[in-house]
């Protein structure tokens, strides 16, 4: 099998370059890098890089990322949820009815230190049940998820994760208390002209969106993203900036953060 890699760091005119020298048969990366290489092979009508097999991790997929991707490269993609303690925890098999718990770990899903119901969010808490040299045991990893009761359509038996929502940190904390998920605010890809966004609480009731934009962004774009972070804010008094930028600085480990809170909160999840 030929390997090779692409920097999420490079431009991506380069990495598209690469991904046509190399016409990988499979691709494994963060979705919001991938999503900016699809939207440029969409636009360039390039057909060149063909992969038969598309798997995401790092990061939760969004929807509009997924269908980017989908139409780019005409296939499916499979979104892998892993951890660096633990590497894989969790895939998505090809029904897409949720992410299937891999057996050599245990994942509970806890609220106030009791597992919370079916459907319900709940922080992460995993064991890992073959690591004998560094064992982890029931080990905060920092995400929050939500357990299913159901069984797959492809068969399996392994339990079902709905979904990961993201990190405990970025959950926010509103001026009158009230403790609400990314998710609520999460929502801007359907936004007319966005390439990239960063949404950051700065202060109880002030917000500022980092914008990246593309064609088709304008007015009516700053207006749609004021409007859905104050519903989400469940119509609390908050002021929300847009600032578009060139760019949005990545992680460390490459990844994009789409909601960040600087407001310290009360412990949420113990
Ligand atoms: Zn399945």
């Amino acid at each position: 099998m030929k390997k090779g890699e692409i920097s999420l760091y490079n431009p991506i005119s380069q990495n598209i370059k690469i991904l046509k020298k190399i016409k990988p048969d499979a691709l494994y990366t963060f979705p919001s890098a991938l999503a900016l290489i699809a939207k440029s092979v969409i636009k360039e009508r390039i057909y060149e890089i063909q992969p038969k097999l598309i798997f995401t991790t790092g990061e939760t997929v969004n929807q509009h990322h997924r269908k980017l991707i989908q139409k780019a490269f005409n296939v499916d993609i499979n979104d892998i949820y892993g951890s660096t303690e633990f590497g894989r925890l969790a895939f998505e098999c090809n029904q897409h009815e949720g992410l299937h718990i891999l057996p050599d770990c245990i994942l509970e899903f806890l609220k106030d230190g009791e597992t919370v119901n079916f459907e319900e969010e709940g922080e992460i808490v995993i064991t890992g049940l073959y690591n004998y040299v560094m064992p982890l045991i029931r080990y905060k990893i920092g995400d929050m998820g939500v357990p299913i009761n159901e069984r797959c359509n492809c068969g399996r038996n392994f339990p079902l994760i709905e979904k990961v929502i993201g990190r405990v940190d970025d959950y926010l904390v509103l001026p009158n208390g009230t403790t609400i998920s990314p998710r609520n605010i999460n929502v801007l890809e359907n936004v007319p002209g966005i390439l990239q966004y960063q949404t950051i609480q700065e202060k109880l009731d002030r917000f500022v969106v980092k914008v990246v934009k593309g064609a088709g962004f304008g007015e009516e774009s700053i207006n749609q993203i004021k409007e859905i972070i104050k519903a989400g804010c469940l119509g609390e008094n908050v002021t929300v900036d847009v600032k578009i930028v060139d760019k949005i600085p990545k992680e460390g480990t490459g990844k994009l953060r789409t909601v960040i809170s600087k407001v310290k909160k009360p412990q949420i999840v113990r």
